[in-house]
């Protein structure tokens, strides 16, 4: 399986870093490595002081796909769940003043934590689910998917024009804004409307 994630989808978020809005999806991917095993801790990385969190919806796709039209995109994913992106925000800094590749700022091991998915036919629309994450038992970051710039289908179009998705492929869909840093000790938990998916505690 591979992660594919979204960077900038959120306006708010893209400002917050101070990055343009772009016409098309930014995309980059994290291996299979990046998975967070459930219940496993986050161990911050020797190579950064500056770990984020950027918790994000998380589709799981059911089947083979490519060149996938946008009005079918649908009947490519049955679940939807809850992520975090860590993100070594100082190595990422450092990549892209080289207009270098993020992978190592993003793809390391661990890095990818994901919660319990659910089936997306509990939700009256995909484009009005609320997600948000709280950082020891504080709300640090809201979302609703109504603020996406590429909705899940579009993402799931776009993506599958250049690389074949496959069933158990996981997208990241992007971040709202309110990213900040993690520290050894404190404890997250994402949450998809009311229902509290994930805990991950940082080491
Ligand atoms: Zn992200």
């Amino acid at each position: 399986m591979k992660i594919i994630c979204v960077g900038r989808n959120y306006a708010a978020h893209a400002a917050e870093l101070k990055n343009p809005i772009s016409a098309e999806p930014v995309i980059f991917m994290k291996p299979e490595t990046a998975q967070l095993l459930p219940r496993m801790p986050f161990f911050i990385p020797d190579f950064s002081t500056d770990i984020h969190h950027e918790v994000e919806l998380v589709v799981k796709i059911n089947r083979t796909g490519k060149h996938i039209q946008e009005h079918f995109a649908n009947t490519y994913y049955d679940e939807i769940g809850i992520g975090i992106d860590f993100t070594a925000r100082d190595k990422q800094s450092q990549l892209k003043e080289k207009s270098l590749p993020w992978e190592l700022a993003k793809a390391f091991d661990g890095s990818a934590p994901t919660g319990k998915f659910l089936n997306k036919s509990i939700f009256t629309s995909v484009q009005n689910i609320n997600f948000h994450l709280e950082k020891n038992g504080s709300i640090v970051q809201q979302g609703n998917s109504s603020n996406m710039l590429f909705n899940i289908d579009k993402i799931i179009a776009f993506v599958s024009s250049y690389i074949t998705l496959k069933k158990g492929d996981l997208i990241f869909t992007g971040t709202p804004e309110g990213v900040g840093k993690v520290q050894a000790n404190d404890v997250l938990d994402a949450f998809i409307e009311d229902q509290h998916l994930l805990t991950v505690k940082i080491k």
